[in-house]
């Protein structure tokens, strides 16, 4: 299994032998990955979305808001603004109103402006499909890259890391990091590339509906046996 990765986000190489703890720590994150295969075969991203251009002006938005409220808002934008180019010539200002109830509007709606305008420059008003195009867009950091690349392209380009991911990597014990970059660098080493989509996108689903920030619902969560962090909120 060739997941024990040397080079920050290499995905690839297989330089150093893992130690007895981290191969523990790499047959827990596997048990993990299959009991998240069969309770959540194919969780959905839950950003409304039709087209790239669309997921990632959602993802966006997303940043510091609920998914419901994005969902809310991009119902009516996507029916104004329906491609790159014609968020690329959106009225800044207007654009600022309509995203308003999202949080952070004004620097949402430039780097959405700015990113659209250079996928028109750059891409003829397409999405990218690598890290590297995607990150250098404005607004758009691994996460939302990630997320674009595994939702649309079906492309394992890393592992989703949001607020979700975040607390459940920590609560299992599968990192000890705050940061989303080094989360997400812990997790490639125990997860096989080829899980890195579902991995993300299945821990979200299960962070929303059983292991909330407050309230996690340990009796009826399928890691309860293998969670270091099962039933220590009561
Ligand atoms: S056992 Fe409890 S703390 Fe651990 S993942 Fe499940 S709900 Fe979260």
């Amino acid at each position: 299994m060739e997941v024990w990765l040397s080079k920050k986000f290499s995905g690839e190489q297989k330089q150093r032998q893992p130690t007895e703890a981290q191969q523990e720590k790499i047959q827990r994150a596997s048990k993990i990955e299959q009991l998240l295969r069969r309770a959540y075969p194919n969780p959905a991203i839950a950003l409304g979305f039709k087209t790239p251009v669309q997921l990632l002006v959602a993802v966006i938005l997303s940043a510091q808001c609920t998914d419901v409220r994005v969902n809310i808002v991009t119902k009516e934008l996507f029916r104004k603004y329906r491609t790159a180019k014609e968020f690329a010539n959106a009225n800044r200002l207007e654009l600022e109103q309509e995203i308003h109830s999202t949080g952070f509007y004004k620097n949402k709606a430039k780097n959405i402006i700015s990113c659209c305008q250079t996928l028109v420059d750059k891409y003829s008003g397409a999405v990218p499909q690598t890290m590297k195009e995607l990150t250098a867009l404005a607004g758009v950091g691994r996460k939302t890259a990630n997320c674009v690349l595994g939702g649309c392209f079906n492309i394992p380009s890393g592992i989703v890391v949001d607020t979700h991911v975040k607390r459940l990597a920590n609560r299992l014990d599968l990192t000890d990091q705050d940061d989303p970059e080094k989360i997400e660098v812990d997790l490639m080493k125990l997860i096989p590339k080829k899980d890195w989509i579902h991995f993300g996108n299945a821990l979200i689903y299960h962070g929303r509906k059983v292991c909330s920030a407050r309230r996690p619902l340990c009796a009826d969560c399928i890691f309860s046996k293998l969670c270091p962090s099962a039933f220590s909120f009561y």
